[in-house]
C-alpha cells in the first residue's frame, strides 16, 4: 500500500478544516434560501449567517461589517480593488503604483488599465524581496490615485512593510490596497493601524473552501470610491451584484475566525518546521534561501539548487511529496518565476527552486521523510550531472 503524497503545497491551496466544512454544510441543503429572499424563513436564515460571516470577517481585520464586500475570490478582488478604484476616480489622476513581485491577479488589471491609458509604475524589490520605502516614496506623484502592494508573497512568504506603506500613503491622500490572499489569518491585519484603505481576501489559502473571497472597502476616512465591475442585482449595496453564496461565505468567515486565533501557536510551530527543514537541506551546499530569512511567511521555504534543474529535482521527489517549482501558476509552464527573477536571481537559478508551504496537516515526521528524500534527490542528481 502506497501513503498519499505528502502536501507541501499549501501556498497553491489548502484542505478545507473539518470544523469549517462542518459549518458550511447545513447551508447546502437544509438552510439553503437565497439571502436576498426578504419574504419569508429560507431568505432570513441564509441572510443572518452572511450577516454573522461579514461581523466575523471584519472584526479580524478591524473593520466595520458594512466594508466587507464579497467576491469569488482574491482575484475577482483585486480586480475589483484596482479597475474599480482607477474607474471611480481617474478624475484625479491615472497613475497607479505597484510592485514587481505581485500576483498576476495584481500585475494583470494593471496592465489592462495601461492599455486604457493609465501609466503604471512597478517599483523593484531588494534581493531579499523588500521594497525600499523611500523608493516608494519617490514614486508618488500628485496624479497617483493607488498603490497596491501585497501583504504576504505567494512564493517566497515575504511579508512586505504594509503599515509604513499605508502611512505613506495616507500622508499624500492615495489609497491603499493590500492583496492579503497569503496574509490572512497568518499575520496581524488591522486596517486601522495599518491604513489599509482596500484588502483583498481569499478563503481557500487558509483551509476554507475555494471560490471565495471579499474586499475590504473603507467607508470613512477616507470613504473610498470603487466602481462595481459585475452589474447586475445590486446585492453587496451595488459594489458587486450576485447572488451570495452562502454555505462559502460561513466557511470563509470559520476559516478567518480559525486562523486567526490559532495564529500564534501555529506560527511558533510551522517556523521550527521550517527551520528543522532548512538546516536539514542547507549542509548540502549551493543551497540559498529566497525572501528575507525572518520577514516571512512561518510555513514559507523557497530554496534555489544551484546548477540543478528544479523540475527535474521535483519529478525525482514525485510522488512521494507534492509542491512546487516557482509559482503553482507558473508552473505547468518552463518559465521561469518573475518574482525569483526580481531578486536577481537567473533565469537558471530561479529554475532550480523548489516552493515548500508548509500548513497545518504537516507533522515532524513528514519533514524529516521530505528532508531525507530531497537530500538524497539531489545528490543523486549532481552526480548524474556530473
Ligand atoms: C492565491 C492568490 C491569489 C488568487 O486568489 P484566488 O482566490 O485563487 O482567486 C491572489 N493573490 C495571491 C497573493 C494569492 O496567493
Amino acid at each position: 500500500m502506497t501513503s498519499p503524497p505528502i502536501y507541501l503545497d499549501h501556498h497553491a491551496t489548502t484542505p478545507v478544516d473539518d470544523r469549517v466544512l462542518a459549518a458550511m454544510l447545513p447551508y447546502f441543503n437544509e438552510r439553503f434560501g437565497n439571502p436576498a429572499s426578504s419574504s419569508h424563513l429560507y431568505g432570513w436564515e441564509a441572510e443572518e449567517a452572511v450577516t454573522q460571516a461579514r461581523q466575523t470577517i471584519a472584526s479580524a481585520i478591524g473593520a466595520d461589517p458594512t466594508e466587507i464586500v464579497f467576491t469569488s475570490g482574491a482575484t475577482e478582488a483585486n480586480n475589483l480593488a484596482i479597475k474599480g478604484v482607477a474607474e471611480a476616480n481617474m478624475a484625479r489622476g491615472k497613475h497607479i503604483v505597484t510592485i514587481c513581485t505581485e500576483h498576476s491577479a495584481v500585475l494583470d488589471p494593471c496592465e489592462y488599465l495601461a492599455s486604457l491609458g493609465f501609466e503604471v509604475t512597478y517599483l523593484p524589490v531588494d534581493r531579499d524581496g523588500l521594497i525600499d520605502l523611500d523608493k516608494l516614496a519617490a514614486s508618488l506623484r500628485d496624479d497617483t490615485i493607488l498603490v497596491s502592494i501585497m501583504a504576504a508573497n505567494n512564493e517566497i512568504g515575504v511579508l512586505q512593510p504594509i503599515a509604513e506603506i499605508g502611512q505613506l500613503c495616507h500622508d499624500r491622500d492615495i489609497y491603499f490596497h493590500t492583496d492579503a490572499a497569503q496574509a490572512i489569518g497568518k499575520i496581524p491585519l488591522d486596517v486601522t493601524t495599518q491604513h489599509i484603505d482596500l484588502m483583498s481576501l481569499t478563503a481557500h489559502k487558509i483551509y476554507g473552501p475555494k471560490g471565495g473571497g471579499a474586499l475590504y472597502v473603507r467607508r470613512r476616512d477616507p470613504r473610498v470610491a470603487i466602481a462595481a465591475q459585475l452589474h447586475g442585482g445590486g446585492q453587496e449595496r451595488g459594489r458587486r451584484s450576485g447572488t451570495l453564496y452562502a454555505p462559502q461565505i460561513v466557511g470563509m468567515a470559520e476559516a478567518i475566525a480559525i486562523g486567526v486565533a490559532e495564529m500564534e501557536a501555529e506560527t511558533a510551530r510551522l517556523s521550527s518546521l521550517r527551520s528543522r527543514l532548512f538546516e536539514a537541506i542547507e549542509p548540502l551546499g549551493g543551497v540559498t534561501l529566497n525572501g528575507h530569512p525572518t520577514q516571512r511567511l512561518a510555513g514559507n521555504l523557497n530554496l534555489s539548487f544551484a546548477g540543478l534543474n528544479g523540475n527535474r529535482l521535483l519529478r525525482s521527489l514525485q510522488p512521494m511529496v507534492a509542491l512546487s517549482s516557482g509559482s503553482a501558476c507558473s508552473s505547468a509552464t518552463a518559465k521561469s518565476s518573475h518574482v525569483l527573477r526580481s531578486l536577481g536571481l537567473s533565469d537558471d537559478l530561479a529554475l532550480a527552486s523548489l516552493r515548500f508551504g508548509l500548513g497545518r496537516s504537516t507533522t515532524a515526521e513528514q519533514i524529516e521523510t521530505v528532508a531525507a528524500a530531497v537530500v538524497s534527490a539531489v545528490k543523486e542528481l549532481r552526480v548524474n550531472e556530473h
